[in-house]
């Protein structure tokens, strides 16, 4: 247990069960403490030190520790080269930050709708969505299921496209003996305050090409050739600017809030399987709602215990469970139909059916690791109640 922090009283108290409950505690305490005592508070060798213990976490070459999965998701489309007048084809069944990104960039982000059971985009319709602009394919793992990234790759392969996960919510996962960033260009990932890991704001890239991860590493921090670490260690230099670069590296500070999150990350995540296993015994037989469907050789990552609701009007349930004490969100409405996508790229209801609906349903039930089971009875039985009624 790492609970020595106590959680200040919730702002609306009649919340009973809330969405989600970080577990930082005594250990982050720690080294955060000893983080304030090196003289460098910015990216430096605490920084250094998560980079290489998440690169070796995630088995792969490089990582990059930046200060959001979005910056992470514009640092790598910019890296590989993809602006203006090209196309990145992606999920509507997304945060809106997998759009933004694209955008940020430059490029246009091209939706495909998803699979009905998974909510993750639908691999069989990204061919005809390629056209002579498309540079890239930008999946998102949802809710911590993988895609088919070996189905994704060999897209990518016969089209001569580059591929960046967006592993927000799949730091844990696996499928097909593949995890992130084994067969893509780049994946990104979140410590955004509600996230599997988190320092409140944060977010990491990892990349096995070394002329990518030296590239990225300037675009990370103004194109500057020397950071204020490298000359804390090497004495005065001139440094260069040598690119445009943005400012995106993450602090020693935010960096030793992560590190010991790593350790519990395997035990955190059991915890996790255990809730996700006890709300499907009880959501799988139950009428008017359905529960994203596993695929096999696949390791969910489980971000979060999302359910569709088809019996009644989502919102209504939202509503019903919070007069009950319980706390839930949206992950989420099809990002094409926000006002901003919309007027961008003329969309209306009907462009992705599938991925509408699943987000008119949608709905995030409390989940995180020391949330007490019983909760997941309380939660189900409300439930069924609201949709009975
Ligand atoms: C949280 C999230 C992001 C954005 O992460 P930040 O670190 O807040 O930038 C992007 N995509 C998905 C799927 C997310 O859940």
């Amino acid at each position: 247990m790492n609970s020595d922090v106590e959680h200040s009283e919730p702002v609306l108290n009649n919340i009973k069960i809330p969405f989600y409950r970080h577990d930082l505690g005594e250990a982050e305490v720690q080294s955060f403490r000893a983080a304030l005592q090196d003289p460098i508070l910015t990216t430096g060798k605490v920084t250094a030190t998560f980079e290489e213990h998440f690169a070796a976490y995630m088995d792969s070459t490089y990582a990059l520790a930046v200060t959001s999965c979005t910056g992470a998701m514009h640092m790598a489309l910019i890296a590989l080269g993809i602006g203006p007048g090209d196309e990145v084809i992606t999920t509507p069944m997304t945060f809106i930050a997998t759009g933004t990104a694209i955008l940020e960039a430059g490029a246009t982000p091209v939706f495909v709708d998803v699979e009905p059971d998974t909510g993750n985009i639908d691999a069989n319709l990204i061919e005809q969505a390629v056209t002579p602009r498309t540079k890239a394919i930008l999946p998102v793992h949802l809710y911590g299921l993988m895609v088919d990234m070996k189905a994704i790759r060999d897209i990518a392969d016969r089209h001569d496209l580059y591929v960046i996960e967006d592993a927000a919510h799949c730091i844990e996962g696996e499928r097909d003996g593949i995890r992130p960033g084994a067969l893509s260009d780049a994946a990104c990932f979140s410590f955004y305050a509600t996230k599997n890991m988190t320092c409140g704001e944060g977010g990491a890239l990892i990349v096995n090409d070394e002329s990518l991860y030296e590239d990225l590493r300037l675009i990370r921090l103004h194109g500057m050739t020397k950071t204020a670490y490298d000359r804390s260690r090497e004495g005065y230099a001139h440094w260069d600017m040598v690119r445009m670069g943005w400012k995106y590296n993450l602090s020693n500070l935010d960096a030793s809030l992560l590190i010991p999150q790593l350790d519990r990350l395997s035990c955190n995540h059991e915890k996790r399987q255990r809730l996700a296993k006890a709300y499907e015994a009880v959501l799988a037989p139950m009428q008017g709602v359905e529960i994203q469907t596993d695929r096999p050789r696949s390791v969910n990552a489980r971000h979060v215990y999302n359910v569709w609701i088809k019996a009644k009007p989502r919102d209504e349930v939202i509503l019903g469970l919070r007069s009950l004490g319980i706390e839930t969100v949206v992950n989420y409405r099809a990002i094409h139909l926000h006002q901003y996508f919309r007027e961008l790229g003329g969309y209306a209801p009907g462009d992705f059916p599938v991925a509408e609906a699943l987000g008119n349903a949608a709905l995030s039930l409390p989940f995180y690791p020391n949330m007490p089971l019983e909760h997941v009875q309380t939660v189900c039985e409300a439930l069924e109640t609201l949709l009975s009624s």
